[in-house]
């Protein structure tokens, strides 16, 4: 035991799925070769005519029984072994790689069998052979692989894998099987979960919540598309446990409508308090905007930011703030916590985030937190082991949005189109790579190019990541600008309704969520919009597929396409573990048979 713990450790593995996952790189084969091929490796039963000696060299003339023919071999590092198993007369298996010189069959070295008709899978670790054949043959029998939850169609391919009883059984000419293969992919997406499952740990809640949410529904003045309701419902039952504090995940579009849901809960918790964390003060302030116009005026709501307070903190039923809330001495006992938009918050950030929800006696609120960076469902399907996870996949409006690839030759048709847009009253948006100029990034910098907008265009507004009064720019530009110019930092999700084209410079460097994001600034309100990919290099093959998609969770999909294809990526989405079989693009179906099997054996 102490021996398998000490192999296992090396080898990096924990279970034995992950053993059954390390599969031979090569296989030995001793059977008999039914015909000779040159230059591939041969075996046969070979009599011994002739041994010389030349020069420390060994040079013996076989001779091939099964196809009358003479084969010469060679051999360099020779020990007296050699001259005592080569005696002129006796029989051998040999094998080796086959050469033909001067019309005659040569080998070099050739190795001397003591069996034939028999498979040795190779393994490529740190291991030594006969110590990986030891934990093959210890561990991956029938047995083991059926308590470990595979099937006996699955445990005997695996067991194929490992102790093949002959190469075509495994093999075909491109390799591994494919029906290996699919096996192969189960095994690594069922022990991918069954280990998470082992990881989410459970608190009890401070207290289960059942609260109305009819009087905020009743006065909506649309009807909730069926996922939000979905979403809320998923919601209400998490929410009316008390053995078991909710953690749920809600991973919606940008304008797929996450708020209501925020808004929903917060009626849920009544007559309990809840708080909501957003990562700016700007995005606070329009949440609070938004619940103060949507909530029905009975609910007391506090706003507080470092800049600006509103109602009153103490009492509120409903807190909204930044992370200015987490110093906050004395934070009202809530029971339910919800963070937006929470990849946007940093690694730390989100530790202190954990602790807002931690109540006595090691109970804990429930906690949602909200994101609007889609992940592919496969991906959902394998987080959903440690928090639960909602999908919004559609948007309330049907966005009108026309994605364009363009390049230096079409910028004068652009300013046509973008003294349009503004003469219609709408507002126009260009993302910069950088805001100075530097030598590694082939494009303007926002400071270089904003003498040129400033010449063509009136109430032009600038501002980026680090500029100290970006919030009070983004405010005033959404009430009379005309074109913004600014670089990324406009990802953080507020609302410019008016906005209705955007050009993004350098398109090609940014990874396809980052830019799905930018995109989804445009066309909120359901106003026809474009969004311009500029680019030098043009045509991009990922930048003509991101066009073409709209959802984003088909880019999270293409994203994995083209991460694998070594693109320039900001990871925005977490990849999240890596696999060597399973491909999170196209597999879904045997994740969720994965899931399923083990929803089975648990129960
Ligand atoms: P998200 O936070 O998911 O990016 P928001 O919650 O900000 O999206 O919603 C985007 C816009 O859609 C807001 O103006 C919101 O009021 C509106 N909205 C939300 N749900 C609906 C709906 N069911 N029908 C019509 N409009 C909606
Ligand atoms: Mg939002």
């Amino acid at each position: 035991m102490e021996e398998t713990k000490r192999l296992f450790k090396k080898l990096k593995i924990t279970t034995i799925l992950e053993l059954a996952l390390i599969t031979p790189t090569s296989y030995n084969d001793t059977t008999l070769s039914s015909e000779i091929i040159p230059s591939k490796i041969g075996t046969f039963e070979a009599i011994v005519k002739e041994v010389e000696s030349i020069g420390g060299k060994l040079r013996v003339s076989f001779w091939l029984s099964a196809f009358h023919q003479p084969l010469y071999a060679t051999f360099f590092r020779t020990t007296p072994y050699h001259y005592g198993l080569f005696r002129v007369g006796s029989v051998h298996i040999i094998q080796g790689r086959v050469e033909v010189y001067h019309q005659m069959l040569q080998m070099s070295q050739p190795k001397s069998l003591k069996e034939i008709g028999k498979i040795t899978p190779k393994y490529k670790t740190v291991l030594k052979e006969s110590e990986m054949r030891a934990l093959m043959e210890t561990y991956l029998h029938r047995q083991n692989l059926l308590r470990e939850g595979l099937n006996q169609s699955e445990a005997e391919k695996i067991i194929a894998i490992h102790f093949p009883p002959h190469k075509e059984a495994i093999l075909d000419a491109s390799g591994l099987r494919l029906e290996m293969v699919e096996t192969l992919k189960f095994v690594e997406a069922l022990n991918h979960l069954k280990k998470l499952r082992t990881k989410r740990v459970n608190y009890p809640a401070i207290r289960a919540l059942n609260g109305d949410t009819s009087p905020f529904l009743e006065r909506l003045p649309f009807a909730l598309t069926s996922e939000q309701n979905q979403v809320i419902d998923a919601i209400r039952l998490d929410l009316a446990k008390s053995h078991k504090a909710a953690k749920r995940m809600v991973v919606g579009d940008v304008g797929s409508g996450k708020t209501m849901v925020i808004l929903a809960s917060v009626m849920m918790a009544l007559p309990h308090k809840s708080i909501l964390m957003a990562p700016t003060s700007l995005l606070a302030l329009q949440l609070y905007e938004e619940a103060c116009k949507y909530l029905p005026p009975t609910i007391s709501i506090a706003l507080a930011m470092q800049s600006r307070a509103e109602g009153n903190f103490e009492s509120a039923d409903f807190v909204i703030g930044t992370h200015a809330l987490l110093y906050k001495e004395h934070l009202p006992e809530v029971s339910l916590v919800m963070i937006d938009e929470q990849h946007r918050f940093g690694t730390q950030q989100r530790q202190q985030l954990e602790a807002l929800s931690n109540a006595q006696e090691g109970k804990r609120t429930h906690t949602i937190q909200f994101s609007a960076t889609p992940i592919p469902r496969t991906q959902a399907m394998m987080d959903s082991e440690l928090i639960d996870v909602s999908l919004i996949t559609t948007t309330p409006f049907v966005r009108d949005v026309t994605t364009i690839s363009i390049s230096k030759p079409d910028f004068g048709k652009l300013l046509g189109h973008i003294s349009l847009e503004i003469e219609a009253g709408h507002q126009v948006l260009v993302v910069y790579p950088l805001v100075e100029e530097s030598d590694e990034v082939p494009y303007q910098s926002l400071e270089e190019s904003r003498g040129f907008w400033e010449k063509r265009f009136e109430d032009v507004y600038v501002t980026h990541g680090k500029d100290k009064n970006k919030e009070d720019k983004l405010l005033e530009f959404r009430q009379k600008g005309k074109i913004l110019l600014a670089t990324t930092v406009i990802e953080v999700g507020i609302s410019l309704p008016k906005l209705t084209l955007i050009i993004i410079v350098g398109a090609e460097r940014m990874g396809l969520a980052t830019l799905h994001q930018l995109r989804g600034r445009v066309g909120r309100n359901g106003l026809k919009s474009w969004c311009y990919l500029y680019s030098h290099s043009t045509p991009n093959e990922r930048l003509r597929e991101f066009a073409d998609t709209t959802s984003g969770f088909d880019i999270a999909k293409l994203d994995l396409k083209f991460r694998n294809s070594g693109d320039i990526l900001d990871g925005t989405i977490q990849s999240g573990q890596r696999f060597r079989w399973l491909d999170m693009a196209e597999d879904e179906a045997i994740i969720a048979k994965a899931k399923e099997r083990l929803n089975v054996s648990i129960r």
